[in-house]
């Protein structure tokens, strides 16, 4: 219980500037194959396997001899195997299902399942210090829907849509602490699946990846944007799919890039008025997995520290549920990155609006035991 006569510590709660909040939600309530061995979980459920977090694909036959449905996730959010009877029961066209069409692997779980991944992630949020997250849901829900599950939230939220058909009346204030802001665009995919799209082949399968997006419907969408307020997010990671959107960017500036994982260093003259959410535990990650040796290439390589140091406008977030969602874990890998801690922890806390309790003095070492909203609401954890 929190108890006011101690002495505690008031320090700006953090923002995490990109993460999907259901998706963390459905990862808590669904199985992690990180921590949990496949065969034993295929012989446990008996209605429905979730699963995620594989980083070599299961075997098909293996879960072709299960005849309930089973939806296994790769770590990384941008590929799927799922069985003959989710196949047949969603309709879809292959075993191996990869970015877009991932999309109809949600429809196996109805609207409350939604509402109580949205109460469990936002719970989890908070018990690590966030109050604030951008994030990305729109995913496997109707925009309705999607309003329906947020409009309860207690966790301050900026909702990026990905949608490409933008509507006015889509963008709106739907409740105290949630607002529907940005539209999200996924320029091409990750490197672990080698669908980032990259201007040198990957060592490992001699191809480039893919780029996701339509020249004509990106410039609709930024004139959109432009038109409405409505601020532009895309997810770029490979360098060809940065020397792309960099001239959009540069024509439409004010919007922002996620991850920026491999920048070409003659487009960032272009990027000057673009704000970055980047993820600097993804430098860590990849390098210890081995993913960078796969990558042949002339650009900058996560280049967050050059960013910061040159002036762009960066901030740290989790992309959780791909990496841990406590922002203690991001500033670590930043460190180990040469950010100093103080920036670490700035980078982390701007424009944060609400404060939060902290029995000891240094954030990193512990966790809040409440949290003040700045309407004045104060929230136990
Ligand atoms: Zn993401």
């Amino acid at each position: 219980m929190f108890d006011k006569e101690k002495k505690l510590h008031k320090f700006p709660c953090f923002v995490d500037t990109h993460m999907h909040l259901i998706s963390l939600g459905i990862k808590l309530l669904t199985h992690d194959l990180e921590k949990e061995d496949l065969k034993e979980l295929l012989e446990k459920e008996k209605e429905l396997l979730f699963a995620r977090g594989w980083e070599d694909m299961p075997p098909l036959d293996l879960i072709n001899s299960y005849s309930y449905p089973v939806v296994l996730i790769r770590k990384c959010g941008h590929i799927a195997i799922v069985n003959d009877h989710t196949k047949k029961k969603l309709k879809l066209k292959d075993n191996i299902i990869y970015e877009s069409d991932m999309e109809k692997l949600y429809e196996v779980f109805d609207l409350s399942f939604y509402k109580k991944a949205l109460k469990v992630a936002e719970k989890e949020m908070l018990k690590v210090g966030v109050s604030y997250i951008h994030t990305d849901d729109l995913h496997g829900i109707t925009y309705d829907e999607l309003v329906s599950v947020l409009k309860d939230a207690k966790i301050r939220i900026y909702e990026k849509l990905a949608v490409k058909d933008p509507k006015k009346e889509m963008f709106e204030k739907i409740s105290d602490r949630v607002t529907v802001g940005a539209i999200k665009l996924f320029a091409d995919g990750s490197i672990g699946a080698r669908t980032a799209y990259v201007k040198k082949p990957y060592k490992d399968t001699g191809k480039k990846g893919m780029f996701l997006l339509k020249e004509n419907e990106i410039e609709k969408i930024f004139e959109f944007g432009k038109e409405n307020g409505v601020e532009v997010c895309v997810h770029i990671i490979g360098d060809r799919a940065m020397e792309i959107m960099a001239d959009y960017f540069e024509r439409y500036p004010g919007n922002r890039v996620i991850h920026a994982q491999l920048v070409p260093k003659e487009v960032l003259p272009k990027l000057k008025k673009t704000h970055f959410s980047i993820q600097p535990h993804f430098y860590i990650e990849d390098k210890e997995s081995g993913l960078l040796d796969i990558i042949d290439t002339d650009s900058m390589v996560y280049p967050f520290l050059e960013l910061y140091r040159k002036g762009y406008d960066i901030s740290f977030s989790t992309d959780a549920p791909v990496s841990p969602h406590d922002p203690r874990y991001v500033i670590e890998k930043a460190m180990m990155m040469g950010f100093s801690r103080q920036d670490a922890i700035k980078l982390y806390t701007k424009g944060s609006q609400d404060f939060c309790y902290y029995e000891k003095e240094d954030i990193l070492q512990n966790y809040p035991v409440a949290i003040e909203f700045s309407d004045g609401e104060f929230f136990e954890l």
